[in-house]
């Protein structure tokens, strides 16, 4: 196992009676991408703020590499955040912007020259270091921000929302930017974004917050695939992951979810801790769904409400008892507005979850 770069234990911050960061628990890898999601207002700039030691935590600890930095003042933790709206000095040319952090560690010259040209090449800058920053685009005013942390050579680099700011196409590229950053330099990054795209499509592990809650900190393959909780499991996903609950039961030998006399058959495996009775949540994400057969056994009949094509897929809307359900499908599937369809969830996708506590059931 690689070495931990930072962890938080029982990491806690309390503004008044509000609780902003409660009691979390992390590690984040060297070299991997860490991504903090959640809602606006859930805690993630909180955390970020205590990592930089720009916030004194209530109670817990932050280390890195294996040491506590609490007592550590906040420039020296050599950490670099970059903030979302981009803080960079506009009186000052892409050139000096990028050399500053090494001139007030008082580097040499032409060492600072050196690492600024470094950073200016693999940002693609080179032929923007005599330009202000109001004469750049967004993607290279982001780029000039991110180079004025990285040519110090952090810890840690902390990305607060860093592609807020920039319009679709720009973000995508930015998106790359950043991926090629992080695979060509290795470097441990924690990034902060309430868009559950960004964090699937950047990060190596994902904490998702909500209330200064840890819901879930695990791979994006599996928040994605195996949500702990219905709240995970809603935020991550579009359309969002289907819930359906129901009473669960046995149906012969069969487990299953009853609901308005609609029975939804669930796979033994996901069924192994829950006990005949227990009132309980399905959870289907809409493309782990296929049309089956009228008499498939792993099978569910359902009625079709809607049906929109998106291009090479289509959204189904299907209503079984009171719960309508979005599956995505191929277009050109037959499923007409009105008709009866039988659907087959993956069985190794369908997570049930306690309908009290929405915590997943584990067999
Ligand atoms: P956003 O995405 O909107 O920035 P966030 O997830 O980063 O949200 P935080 O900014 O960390 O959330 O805020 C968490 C909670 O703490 C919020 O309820 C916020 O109002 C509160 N909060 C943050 N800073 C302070 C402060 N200095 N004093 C009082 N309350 C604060």
């Amino acid at each position: 196992m690689a070495n931990i770069k930072l962890e938080l234990v029982e990491l806690r911050k309390e503004f008044g009676e509000l609780i902003a960061v409660d009691d979390m628990s992390l590690a984040c890898e060297e070299g991997e991408t860490m991504a903090l999601l959640g809602p606006s207002g859930c805690g993630k700039s909180t955390t970020l703020n205590m990592i930089v030691g720009l916030e004194q935590p209530t109670s817990g600890d932050i280390l890195i590499d294996g040491q506590s930095v609490l007592q550590v003042p906040p420039g020296q933790r050599n950490v670099g955040l970059v903030f979302q709206d981009y803080a960079v000095f506009t009186h000052m040319n892409v050139r000096r912007n990028l050399e500053y952090g090494l001139r007030v560690r008082g580097m040499a010259r032409a060492d600072i020259d050196r690492e600024v040209a470094k950073v200016a090449a693999f940002l693609h800058l080179e032929h923007q270091l005599d330009y202000k920053p109001l004469e750049l685009g967004a993607s290279e005013l982001q780029r000039v921000a991110i180079g004025r942390t990285l040519v110090t050579n952090p810890e840690i680099l902390l990305l607060d929302e860093p592609l807020s700011n920039l319009e679709a196409e720009m973000r995508n590229q930015m998106r790359r930017e950043l991926r090629r950053i992080q695979a060509e330099t290795g470097q441990t990054i924690i990034y902060v974004t309430h868009d559950q795209i960004e964090a699937l499509s950047l990060a190596h592990r994902i904490a998702v917050m909500d209330f200064g809650q840890l819901k879930q900190y695990d791979t994006a393959h599996n928040v994605y695939h195996y949500p702990d909780n219905t709240f995970v499991g809603s935020f991550l996903g579009n359309p969002p992951m289907n819930f359906v609950r129901g009473e669960f039961g046995h149906d012969g030998n069969r487990p299953v979810v009853a609901q308005n006399g609609s029975v939804i058959p669930v796979p033994a495996a996901s069924a192994g801790a829950v006990s005949d009775g227990a009132d309980v949540i399905v959870g289907m994400r809409p493309e782990s769904m296929m049309l089956a057969e009228a008499d498939d056994p792993e099978a569910f009949t359902a009625s079709v409400i809607a049906v929109e094509p998106q291009g090479p897929e289509t959204v189904l809307t299907a209503r079984i008892g009171q719960s309508d359900l979005k599956l995505v499908v191929e277009t050109g599937t037959q499923a007409d507005e009105g008709s009866e369809i039988a659907i087959r969830p993956d069985a190794e996708l369908l997570a049930l979850f306690d309908a009290a506590s929405g915590v997943r059931f584990k067999a």
